[in-house]
């Protein structure tokens, strides 16, 4: 794929055309210099927010490449990686045109996103080990696909998807490919932001609301070449991202071993689970998981469902997606969060 030219040319016009908002902080380093600042109609008596944040969140994004070996010019941060995603349709989906691709079983969001977008969305189901169909995926491409959603480790079967499979996309799509990697840092697996030099047509989509444990403050991440970002950057909310979030979440990357801890615990907890699992006789079969939670079948998930909600534990039925007949996901909680769910658990055995 030619960097420049073939991407450019998915492009929407609008967006292509479009000269983004500019605010007098987008022209300097507010770092640089003891400056007053009168230009942004602010209330200037100091409480620790009465200023906008940074619209480029620079100390964030500084820190956020050093761990990700990566640079700043590769990532853009959002609201959450769902502002993230409908920043990536709004870039490259003409509404009511244009149409993308999306696996299920898979997150919900990229059928709403598509839905709000006025988007057609290509459903193309994963095979039976929950693996991207490459060439059903290839069939269904038209003129007006832009863009092919994965998400590797997967939600919710919790698989990673083959790095055959993810190569052959990349290599075939003349579009976008997108892979949503909330659940990296749970996985063995090395992230696909490590190949963005080889495809320009690639797009990796993290969040700080998962192994980072700041779902609260609303942090998603981009990863994708300059020119990408540059267009995302165009059509971004100046402060999208609010000062209080940016940071806590700095404070948090910055604690890099509290959250390498947690996500041992979490994964070891998920082998606890996984062992406790097995000898619960309603359980027919478990899913093996990259992630920090377990697809399991059941003999009649929504009865299953229900129990557990009466005895106060809250998981997640998966049963009306496709391939996940009677498929409860449970989330890796902490020991006696997860010591609950067996309890109840086995109570229903009885
Ligand atoms: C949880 C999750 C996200 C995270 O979304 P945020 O808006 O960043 O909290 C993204 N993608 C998938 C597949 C998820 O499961």
């Amino acid at each position: 794929m030619n960097r420049t030219t073939d991407i450019t040319a998915l492009v929407r016009p609008n967006i292509m055309k479009l000269k983004p908002y500019s605010s007098a902080r987008d022209e300097f380093d507010q770092s640089e210099r003891e400056m007053v600042f009168l230009d942004a109609n602010e209330n200037p008596f100091e409480n620790g927010v009465n200023r906008y944040p940074d619209p480029q969140q620079r100390s964030l994004k500084t820190e956020l490449a050093s761990i990700k070996g990566t640079e700043s010019s590769h990532i853009l941060l959002g609201n959450g990686s769902d502002e993230v995603l409908d920043l990536i349709f709004r870039v490259f989906c003409e509404p009511g045109k244009d149409n993308i691709i999306s696996l299920p079983p898979t997150y919900g969001m990229y059928s709403v996103l598509a839905a709000t977008n006025d988007i057609e969305n290509r459903e193309v189901l994963l095979t039976g080990d929950f693996q991207p169909d490459v060439n059903k995926i290839l069939n269904a491409v038209d003129e007006q696909t832009k863009i092919v959603f994965l998400c590797s480790p997967n939600n919710p079967t919790g698989n990673s998807f083959s790095e055959e499979a993810v190569t052959a996309l990349l290599n075939g799509f003349k579009g976008m490919v997108v892979i949503d990697e909330a659940y990296i840092d749970f996985s063995e697996n090395e992230s696909w932001l490590n190949r963005l030099e080889d495809y320009p047509n690639l797009i990796v989509t993290q969040t700080l609301s998962k192994a980072y444990g700041v779902a609260g403050i609303r942090i998603g991440v981009c990863y994708a070449s300059s020119l990408v970002i540059e267009l995302l950057n165009k059509i971004k909310p100046p402060y999208n991202v609010n000062k209080l979030s940016q940071e806590r979440a700095l404070k948090r990357l910055l604690n890099r071993e509290e959250v390498e801890k947690e996500v041992q615990l979490i994964l070891g907890e998920k082998q606890k689970l996984y062992k406790a699992l097995e000898n619960v006789s309603f359980v027919r079969e478990l899913f093996r998981s990259d992630a920090n939670f377990i697809l399991a079948r059941v003999d009649d998930a929504t009865r299953r469902y229900d129990q557990l909600i009466a005895a106060g534990v809250v998981v997640r039925n998966r049963t009306s997606q496709p391939l996940c007949e009677n498929t409860l996901r449970f989330t890796v909680g902490t020991s006696e969060e997860n010591e609950r769910l067996l309890e109840a658990l086995k109570k229903l055995e009885q």
